[in-house]
């Protein structure tokens, strides 16, 4: 398909790049919000090694700290709120996909009157659609969700239990600073939960794509098979910086738009595994992992050809035929032996989900992510009889 490519983020990539960060700060700024999660950059030493950045670099700043994981739209507010109230014109969003997400959507909602929620998409529809937001520094410190370099957001609202996401281009990053060594305190379990992330932004273009894209689907199977290659150093020495910065880049290059570019994608397991994230605050990676191989399983059928290449370049699986079920199965369950390797839930039971609100997921699915027709976006098309199938088959 023809399509037009502009990702504005400058990248800074590669081990000791944070030390950038103040005269990259400053070249946007005077007063930054530093935004953070939980704690992980203060233990780790991260935040001091910021603060020292900026300070040196003479930029002021207010710190937003407590973003969670599954970012709360109530979390946007309170540190939009105190960028007003701060007087700050730059972000800094210190953090993994959740505290880069929160302080993409904090950067527009500061110039925005409204509720902020305004932006979050619902299917087709969004109440507002923002076209500008204070300039966001994003430093990730957690390979997976590319957030540090593309223009995307998923939020959660908390009273309804809805996670949707937003995408438009004033969420691009200004700046990337990229250094594979924030992430060398991840533990086992999120590093994984972010490969199988990283994997999944990858597969969903793979499956969902519209195909005839020969280049693209070389550049993904690299990518796949790179983070299945580095992935498990990773997880087995999380100080194994080479490993840390393959993956790392893989993260990115997975979700900075040049993958997906031309193939039409849609992305129907991030938006199942945003309602179960939504209603029970399951880690993304983790979510995911639970509903891929069922998801592969119920999509296969009606796209054999897309699942056989896989088998046969993923894994070597020699076919008989180009839609041969055989092959594109194997190739399914050896996907889902990688997960098992890693730790990653491949069935929502090891999430702690039952089949008690299935068809309460496929409805809130359905409520954010339905295309003209009704049927949740992606190839092939989901209704809420599908979704229920498919999630039945993860149980
Ligand atoms: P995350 O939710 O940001 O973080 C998960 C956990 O990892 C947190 O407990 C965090 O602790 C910890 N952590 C982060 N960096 C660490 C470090 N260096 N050392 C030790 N612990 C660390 O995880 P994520 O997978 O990066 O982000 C998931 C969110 O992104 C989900 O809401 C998902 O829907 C969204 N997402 C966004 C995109 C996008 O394109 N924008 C794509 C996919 C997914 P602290 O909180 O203490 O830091
Ligand atoms: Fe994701």
């Amino acid at each position: 398909m023809n399509f037009e490519f502009h990702n504005p983020t400058r990248l800074i990539f590669g081990a000791g790049s944070l030390s950038k960060l103040g005269e990259v700060v400053a070249e946007h700024g005077k007063k930054a919000l530093i935004v953070t999660g939980g704690g992980s950059v203060k233990r780790s030493g991260t935040f001091d090694r910021a603060v020292e950045s900026l300070k040196d670099a003479g930029v002021l700043f207010a710190q937003c700290s407590g973003v969670e994981p599954n970012p709360r739209i109530s979390t946007v507010v309170r540190g939009a709120n105190i960028a007003r109230e701060e007087g700050c014109d730059v972000i800094v969003a210190l953090g993994g996909g959740s505290t880069m997400d929160a302080a993409k959507v904090m950067a527009a909602a500061v110039l925005y009157d409204g509720d902020p929620w305004n932006m979050i998409r619902h299917g087709q529809d969004q109440v507002y659609t923002p076209a500008k937001a204070l300039p966001v520094i994003t430093v990730p410190t957690l390979a997976a969700t590319g957030s540090e370099t593309n223009c995307g957001a998923v939020i959660t609202n908390e009273e309804t239990s809805v996670k949707s996401f937003v995408a438009d281009k004033c969420f691009y990053p200004r700046v990337a600073i990229v250094d594979p060594e924030l992430t060398l305190s991840v533990p086992k379990n999120q590093t994984a939960y972010g490969v199988c992330d990283l994997i999944t932004h990858v597969t969903e273009t793979y499956f969902n794509g519209i195909g005839g894209t020969p280049i693209q689907d070389r550049f993904a199977e690299g990518v796949i098979l790179t983070a299945m290659e580095w992935g498990p150093k990773a997880i087995a020495d999380g100080k194994n910086l080479e490993a840390r910065t393959q993956v790392q880049w893989a993260a990115l290059v997975a979700l900075n738009g040049w993958l997906q570019v031309g193939t039409d994608y849609r992305m129907p397991v991030h938006m199942i595994e945003h309602t179960l994230s939504a209603h029970h605050d399951v880690a993304h990676g983790a979510g995911l992992s639970a509903i891929n191989p069922s998801w592969m399983r119920f999509a296969a059928k009606s796209r054999p050809e897309r699942f056989v290449q896989f088998a046969q370049r993923i894994f070597g699986i020699v076919p008989k035929a180009p839609d041969d079920m055989d092959c594109a199965m194997k190739g399914i369950d050896r996907f889902e032996d990688f997960l098992r390797s890693i730790d990653c839930p491949t069935s929502l039971s090891e999430i702690g989900i039952g089949d008690e609100l299935l068809s309460r997921y496929a409805d809130d699915t359905l409520l954010v992510a339905k295309d003209e027709n009704g049927n949740l976006s992606g190839r092939p098309a989901m209704n809420r009889d599908d979704i229920i199938e498919m999630l039945r088959a993860a149980l």
